[in-house]
């Protein structure tokens, strides 16, 4: 069996515990400080309720809920949280994995005998989560992890919900398929041309005549996902570190439209630097680079694959610089961009050359002083123009 734990508005609820006069309000936490010039991070359950979520421009948020209250999105503080709880969760099993920042999956096979049967467990873990840390969870306990990933979504928030042979039945009817992680708006309309709209249609489809629909990999996948058996379970224990990303990457939305190519550049230069900096951490290095930029109304997009990997930020700059080069056009005002290293493979090469060998002994010694003084305390000199003084 698998346990999803999903925090309810994670962002929201801790400002919320924080700061006790956002108790009860609309809440708004913005990707950044402008409270009209960023995207809404996260939403309390009072804002949710008037229709703002995730993902939404903050301004029509606003207009939508003007008396929102606003806060900026304090990462290193969710973060700490998040941690603070994944800390709690290993009390109870030795196979925790951290999902996302607020989502947690607990392998809790062979636990009945010391915390009792998994409501029961559920709801202990609901309890202390709340004791230490003032925030409601949504639980979903499954012999699979995509089951378990729904029945959070079943009953939220706080819900608490296991789903097993005897009543998925139940739980399914009616229930949108789109609550499903993996079918997207996509997926949901091609399902809805065929006449499935809900869980329990979509668990009595026959599988041929999905992998007709879908070709052999999805349509299999489509008919696998609601069953309870456990040939879909994965996510069993710890992250294994010793794993490959498939691509590491960053992104960002500007805080106002740039005219300033120069200021692009510096706004590229530091998400190079956050990439090359997570694939150091993840000792992997990548041979392609991928760069998008957005103005008003056009978006480029392109990728560039060389044959020597590279998880030097200075390096992966110099890279999409030279994609940007084959943009055709005038330059126009950007409003967001991103830079994704993939192809990736381990580093474990020590360098040959001298002149290598110097500048990783460089690297390692910026990253050794970022990781005890904080981000950026070392940084690329042209950062300090967009860098916060
Ligand atoms: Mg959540």
């Amino acid at each position: 069996m698998i346990m999803h734990i999903d925090m309810d508005a994670f962002f929201a609820s801790i400002e919320q515990q924080i700061n006790p006069c956002l108790k009860g309000k609309p809440v708004i936490v913005g990707s950044r400080d402008k409270k009209y010039r960023t995207v809404v991070a996260a939403a309390s359950y009072e804002a949710k309720a008037y229709g703002i979520t995730s993902g939404m421009p903050s301004h029509e948020a606003f207009k939508i809920c003007p008396h929102a209250e606003f806060v900026a999105c304090d990462c290193a503080r969710y973060t700490y949280v998040s941690h603070g709880i994944f800390n709690l969760l290993e009390e109870f099993s030795p196979f925790v994995d951290h999902a996302t920042i607020d989502e947690f999956d607990l392998d809790i096979r062979g636990l009945e005998p010391i915390f009792g049967p998994p409501l029961e467990l559920g709801k202990t873990i609901k309890k202390r989560i709340r004791e230490a840390f003032g925030l409601g969870c949504s639980i979903g306990i499954a012999p699979t992890w995509i089951l378990a990933k729904l029945g959070t979504k079943i009953r939220k928030p706080d819900g608490l919900v296991l789903i097993n042979e005897a009543n998925s039945d139940a739980l399914f009817h009616g229930l949108p398929v789109e609550k499903i992680c993996g079918i997207g708006p996509a997926l949901t309309a091609c399902l809805a041309g065929m006449g499935i709209l809900t869980c329990d249609q979509l668990k009595t489809a026959p599988e041929d005549i999905l992998v007709a629909n879908f070709g052999q990999t999805v349509g299999h996948w489509l008919y696998q996902a609601l069953r309870t058996d456990e040939n879909l379970t994965y996510r069993k224990g710890k992250t294994d570190t010793t794993e490959l990303p498939k691509s590491i990457g960053h992104s960002y939305t500007l805080p106002a439209e740039i005219y300033d190519q120069n200021i692009v550049f510096s706004w590229l230069r530091m998400l190079s630097e956050m990439v090359a900096q997570r694939a150091r951490k993840n000792n992997c290095l990548g041979k392609t680079i991928s760069l998008w930029i957005n103005s008003r109304n056009e978006s480029f997009i392109r990728q560039k694959t060389s044959s020597i990997p590279t998880n030097d930020g200075w390096e992966i700059f110099m890279r999409s610089k030279a994609i940007f080069g084959q943009k055709k056009g005038i330059f126009r005002p950007a409003r967001a961009l991103g830079v994704t290293l993939s192809s990736l493979v381990f580093d474990e090469t020590p360098p040959l050359l001298f002149e290598q060998k110097r500048r990783e002994a460089l690297l390692m010694a910026q990253d050794k002083i970022n990781a005890k003084y904080g981000d950026w305390t070392i940084s690329p000199a042209v950062l300090a123009r967009i860098l916060p003084k």
